[in-house]
Parts: structure tokens; sequence; C-alpha cells
């Protein structure tokens, strides 16, 4: 298991792992782009050259993209559904010239369809988005906290939607410890976090997921809120993301940390009022270090 933050590339993409060694990464994620804009300058050789040396010099394993928040795959509105397609594709294209091993994204909402339409247009979105596509930085589903009609928050329905794809067995998984929490999936105990992960397993397979993003939750069991929290600070508890990170079967998984930043500058997620990036990664590191 690697362990790793999302982190800013803000100035240039090539700081993004000097940002990530800076607080003890072994892998990263980063926007490659501004996560609110549809549209995106293209990368040049000398930024793509200046990156992967980066990448090599400040000793990151691996690299993971987090799609722009515009997406919605379950969209009706044929602008945002055929700009979301278009926009995932060029993210796989970037990721893979930028040498990285996989791209998240938040399938949306089918606010405007019902879940049902909603099914049937994120799988004929990932049949255009995957269409032709041969690189290598592979596409990833994320689970998400179900607010709302918000795709993607139970393991039924994520499996159906990599059943339903025509190259679905290509798609993995990225799993969010606070997103399944709040979706009904309970991670507090030992017991209750091996039945997860056990569920999963059959209705998925673990070897699709592929990475966890690692974080607590602000708010309680099953509430449907997209909220993060410093690891031991919030509702999941510190205890569960020891049986994560020592659990046998979820060895392969990179985990990402997306608590509040601290300077509450990237990401969704605001400032956390106590607690640290660097806090959580020494939890995690501890964790792993101890001998059973
Ligand atoms: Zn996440
Ligand atoms: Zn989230």
């Amino acid at each position: 298991m690697r362990f790793g933050a999302h982190v800013s590339g803000a100035g240039g993409l090539y700081l993004a792992p000097i940002n990530g060694k800076a607080l003890g990464c072994e892998v990263i994620q980063i926007f490659t782009r501004s996560p609110q804009m549809w549209t995106a300058k293209a990368l040049v050789a000398s930024e793509l050259e200046r990156f992967k040396s980066s990448v090599i010099e400040n000793g990151i394993e691996a690299v993971y993209i987090h799609a722009p928040y515009l997406i919605n795959l379950a969209s009706a509105n044929s602008r945002v559904w055929n700009g979301s397609i278009g926009m995932l594709r060029e993210e796989l294209e970037r990721g893979s010239e930028l040498g990285c091993r996989g791209m998240m994204f938040h399938p949306g909402s089918a606010k405007d369809v019902g879940r049902e339409n909603g099914l049937e247009l994120v799988i004929e979105g990932l049949n255009k988005i995957m269409s032709g596509y041969k690189g290598k930085c592979q596409l990833l589903i994320e689970i998400s906290a179900g607010a709302g009609e918000v795709m993607g928050d139970t393991f039924e329905e994520l499996a159906l939607m990599l059943k339903g794809a025509n190259r679905g067995d290509e798609i993995g998984i990225c799993f969010d410890t606070q997103h399944a929490f709040a979706s009904g999936y309970d991670l507090r105990t030992e017991v209750g976090l091996n039945e997860v992960f056990d569920k999963f397993d059959r209705l998925i397979g673990l070897d699709r997921m592929i990475l966890s993003h690692c974080n607590d939750s602000k708010v309680d069991f099953g509430v449907h809120k997209d909220r993060h929290e410093h690891l031991g600070r919030g509702r999941i508890g510190k205890e569960s993301f020891k049986f994560l990170v020592n659990h046998p079967k979820l060895q392969h998984l990179d985990l990402i940390l997306e608590t509040p930043m601290d300077d509450g500058k990237e990401g969704a997620q605001g400032a956390g009022e106590v607690g640290s990036r660097g806090e959580d990664m020494a939890i995690l590191k501890a964790f792993r270090n101890l001998t059973p």
C-alpha cells in the first residue's frame, strides 16, 4: 500500500511532485487544469518533460488525475453531456502524455432524468469516452456520497456501469472512505469494514479497486453529504484507518488524502479548524509500521 495526497500544481505542474515530497507522499493526485473550467491550455513538450523529471526526482511512484468538477455524464443537457465526454477523453489523453496511472471522475447527477435513464446516459458516455482510446492512463469511476440523485453511490450501481459499458472491464473504481460512509457503508468497526470490502469483492471485485481516497467524515453515517475531515477527527474514527491500512486484501491500493487543505486553497474541501495533512500522513505511516 502506498500513501499520498491531492497536491497543488498551481504555478506549474512540475511543482506538484515537489509539494508531494514535502508532505511525504509516495503517490500523488493532481488537477491538470482548473477544475471549474471547460477548456484547458494544451500541454507543451517542455511542460511534459519538466513534470516527468520532477516525478522521478521527487520519488513519486504513481500520479493520479482528478477530473474537473463540471462533469455530468447523467445530464439531460446535451451541451453538458457532450462537454463531459470530450473533457474526460481529453483528460485521459493528457494523463497518458503525463505518464499518469489513472484519472477518476464523479459520474454526476441524474436529477433531470432519474436514476434509470441516468444509468443509460452514463453507460453511453463511457462508451464514447473509451471508443478508440489507446492510452495508458486508466479511467476510474469514483464512488459518490449520493446526495439527491447523484449517481455511483452504491456498489450495485457502479457494477451496472462497469458491466454495461463496452470496454467496462478496462475501467476501474476509485473508492472514497468518506463518500462510502456517507452513502451507508459502515467503516467504523473492523467487522463492518470487512463486510463492506467483502461486499465490494462479491459485486465488483477488489482487483478493480485501484485506489481509495482516504478521508474521515465531517457528517454522520448515511447522511449522503460529501464533507471530508482529517483522520481521527471525524465520524469514521482513527481506528478504521488502522484496519484499512492493514487489511490483507487491500494491500494493492494506493491511498490518497483529500482531507482539508492546510491553507484552504485547492480542492473542494476548505481548511480544517484543527489537524493537518501532515498529521494525516503520519497517522497512515504509523499504522503501516505496526507489527501485528
Ligand atoms: Zn474523493
Ligand atoms: Zn469528496
